[in-house]
């Protein structure tokens, strides 16, 4: 059973020949609104892997928030801990896409920064009544700090994906931390130390496990993942693929994750594996949800 405290965001996907300038009006070509988030994305990639999902989180009582939670209930997620602000909208993400590929991003919180510790506490049984916490930076600290604080004092084991990158965390949510599972740059922008060859991956961990987690692994795109544990440490490598859209490459994986590992992480490498698998069919799709795979095509990929 997962569990994932995290953030619901509708998506408008603008495409553009490229950025205005300062003054500049100007036409697009297309605006596109999609159910995404780093919470949704990653509750949606644990559900289509069979694993039992609740999400904790709030939207705003508007066109958007209906859009996310029906979404997620499509996906059989447990909604009935999704909050509905009454004043706050639904957060939102706003995604210029250029013609050449590239992307710049403005997002607004809204509901997502609305979550409280009373919000957590009322989710008490979502959180202490499952094997697996995961949660990002799109919602409060404080409010991930308590939620972690309640899931280490009943046993359940917490994952922590701290992305977006952030430099003010608490030394006690990592303490509370299980397992951490940072890109490239939001490992650096905690430890300190540049990704770059093994080496550099194997301090990061030390670094790590100085904060008080004590399991890392750090997902590094087209390269794969490293892992270290109380158990081992290795590299497994990405699955080579035509990649076209790289948006929830990194959710699909986390969310994947949590439904495959078992919690004595002694499956960790065939768990990584698969979850590379899953983000590798990610990748060739266009869009976020969309091409989040479901548990038969990761299984008819590894047989392909
Ligand atoms: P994020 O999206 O959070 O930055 P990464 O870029 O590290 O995360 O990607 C997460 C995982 O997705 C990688 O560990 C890998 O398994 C997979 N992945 C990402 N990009 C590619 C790619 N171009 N080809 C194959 N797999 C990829």
């Amino acid at each position: 059973k997962v569990t994932v405290l995290g953030s619901l965001n509708a998506d408008t996907i603008m495409h553009i020949d490229r950025l205005p300038k300062q003054g500049e009006t100007m036409a697009m070509h297309d605006a596109t609104t999609a159910p995404g988030g780093k919470g949704a994305n990653q509750a949606i990639a644990a559900a289509r892997m069979d694993a039992a999902t609740t999400f904790v989180g709030a939207v705003g009582n508007d066109q958007n928030g209906q859009m996310l939670l029906d979404a997620m209930a499509t996906d059989n997620i447990d909604i009935a801990n999704i909050k509905t602000h009454q004043e706050i909208g639904t957060g939102s993400a706003f995604i210029m896409l250029e013609k050449d590929g590239n992307n710049t991003i403005l997002i607004h919180g809204g509901a997502n920064q609305s979550l409280s510790i009373e919000d957590i506490e009322s989710a008490k049984d979502a959180i202490i009544n499952c094997d697996v916490l995961v949660a990002q930076f799109e919602t409060p600290l404080a409010v991930t700090l308590k939620a972690f604080e309640l899931a280490k004092q009943n046993g359940v084991f917490t994952i922590l994906n701290p992305a977006p990158a952030k430099t003010d965390i608490q030394p006690e949510l990592l303490s509370l931390t299980d397992l951490i599972v940072p890109n490239e740059i939001e490992a650096e922008t905690i430890s300190g130390i540049a990704v770059t060859d093994e080496a550099s991956m194997a301090d990061n961990a030390r670094k790590f496990r100085e904060l008080g987690v004590p399991n890392l692994i750090i997902t590094v795109g087209a390269r794969g993942a490293y892992f270290s544990t109380v158990n081992g440490a290795g590299f497994v490598p990405a699955f080579k693929v035509n990649a076209i859209d790289t948006t929830a490459a990194g959710d699909t994986f986390i969310g994947t994750l949590a439904s495959q590992l078992k919690l004595d992480l002694s499956n960790i490498a065939e768990a990584i594996r698969f979850s590379n698998r899953a983000s590798s069919i990610t990748v060739q799709g266009a869009g976020a949800l969309p091409s989040i795979p479901k548990l038969a095509q990761v299984q008819a990929a590894f047989d392909a």
